[in-house]
């Protein structure tokens, strides 16, 4: 099969099957493959490849799945899309995700709800929903996503596939839309592990238009691949396995730590004790710096302008108003609210003490241990429409991934079995750029699988 042929069938295929799926915003029916591929060179090379609608692509929409950006054409790539097109990858489209990424469901997108390929009466998880139901759905082999409390693992475990969000300032943020600045990591999505590396390999690495990402050499991610787990140092925090954890979720993550150690990983007990307070932490962080972040979209810059306004205070409040949706402007207030004078230190200040707290209690159990590992959610996908209207629920569901974003360190899921019939996954971290320990140990899980 050539490249051409390959965009083409993954286009009809895409038009096909997204009918039940919806997690396209844009496909790009003009997808280009890159000339002159050379195989040997690129492993990407006629690849398609899906990227969450949050990442800005030169002359394809980007919407960020909000009514304020619906008609938003980019005139440059974000540097994670000008590396994979050097590397020959064909891009496809664009994917659905939760409004400028706040959500855990891809119910908060202004392009309706992406369904769950496994039962489409499930959520798919979110807010990358899109780039996990178009990898799970057998649409793309790959998909680019974000995660700024676990937007990447949360998806890859409710679709059964692997998810990696690397260390904060691995891959660069420039062109991704900012939703909290301290905290966003692009990362990737695929059914094998394996994908991931070679992404990994493309995107990773340094970039003078992002200042915080590192300089530092970016290792080949394929050499951990084929390993054993003898002798690794395996943490598995005690919190993650209290009974706020299903019983089937927590069996199924038992069944995987078991294999582990049965083929010579060392298993620990340990503590993340301020574990119950990294989800106040994480919505007044990330509220903040996204109620700064989401002040550009004023209706003159981007996007939509409202109609009939009587002044420019009007046209702000106005297309603001009319632009967001529900839960970016309670992200708003909330953020406004953290960082306004009467509350600033009793939020904000609060918060970022408490953070500090969370990374000391990581840099502990990563002293004498080389993983942790635990559960990435509390149950299997829900339902599409049973969580929507409790934001407070919706929340407390990234319990278990929002600490890796506070601390800056690499995170992955990667399936762990059924449970009722639905995917779970098994979260992985470790420490600041070591990666390569994350995709050793998810290749070993996923051939024992
Ligand atoms: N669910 C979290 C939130 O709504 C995380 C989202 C994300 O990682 N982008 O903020």
């Amino acid at each position: 099969i050539t490249a051409d042929q390959l965009a083409k069938d993954t286009l009809a295929n895409i038009k096909e099957t997204d009918k039940k799926l919806n997690a396209w915003i844009t496909v790009d029916e003009d997808a280009k493959v890159a000339e002159d591929l050379d195989f040997n060179k690129n492993k990407l090379a006629g690849i398609p490849i899906a990227i969450k609608d949050n990442i800005i692509t030169d002359g394809v929409k980007t919407t960020a799945a909000s009514h304020i950006l619906d008609n938003f054409i980019p005139m440059y790539d974000a540097t994670v899309i000008t590396k994979l097109k050097e590397a020959q990858a064909t891009l496809i489209g664009k994917t659905n995700m939760d409004e400028f990424a706040m959500g855990s469901s891809t119910e908060h997108s202004y392009f309706g709800a992406t369904h769950n390929p496994w039962n489409l009466d499930k959520v798919p998880g979110g807010s990358s929903g899109g780039s996990a139901a178009a990898v799970a759905g057998g649409q793309v082999v790959a998909a680019l996503g974000s995660d700024t409390g676990g937007s990447i693992r949360q998806p890859a475990a409710f679709n059964g596939i692997f998810g990696i969000k690397p260390t904060y300032g691995r891959v660069s943020r420039w062109g991704l839309i900012a939703f909290g600045s301290s905290l966003d990591q692009i990362g990737v999505m695929s059914k094998r592990v394996k994908d991931s590396a070679e992404v990994m390999n493309v995107i990773a690495g340094g970039d003078e238009h992002d200042s915080t990402v590192s300089m530092r050499e970016v290792p080949d991610y394929t050499k951990f691949l084929g390993q054993d787990v003898k002798g690794l140092r395996v943490a598995v925090p005690k919190e993650y396995m209290s009974d706020a954890v299903d019983e089937g979720v927590r069996k199924a993550v038992q069944d995987q730590i078991d294999v582990l150690k049965e083929n010579g990983a060392i298993i620990n007990e340990v503590s993340l004790p301020h574990t119950n307070y990294v989800v106040p932490t994480y919505y007044i962080i990330a509220s903040s710096e996204a109620s700064s972040n989401l002040q550009r979209f004023d209706g003159i810059r981007y996007g939509y302008r409202a109609k009939n306004t009587k002044n420019l205070l009007d046209i702000y409040v106005k297309s603001r108003s009319e632009g967001f949706g529900t839960e970016v402007k309670r992200r708003i207030m909330l953020g406004s609210f953290a960082l306004s004078a009467g509350s600033y230190d009793k939020f904000f200040r609060q918060a970022a003490k408490v953070r500090t707290l969370i990374c000391n209690d990581f840099d502990k159990v990563f002293a004498e241990n080389d993983v942790i590992v635990g559960p990435v959610t509390t149950t299997p996908a829900f339902g599409i429409g049973t969580e929507i209207s409790d934001p407070i629920k919706m929340y407390n569901n990234d319990i278990l991934t929002i600490s890796a974003n506070l601390a800056g360190i690499p995170a992955a899921s990667v399936p762990a079995g059924l449970v009722d019939g639905m995917p779970v996954g098994l979260q992985i971290m470790a420490k600041r750029f070591d990666e390569g320990s994350i995709f050793r140990v998810a290749d070993f899980i996923e051939r024992q699988n």
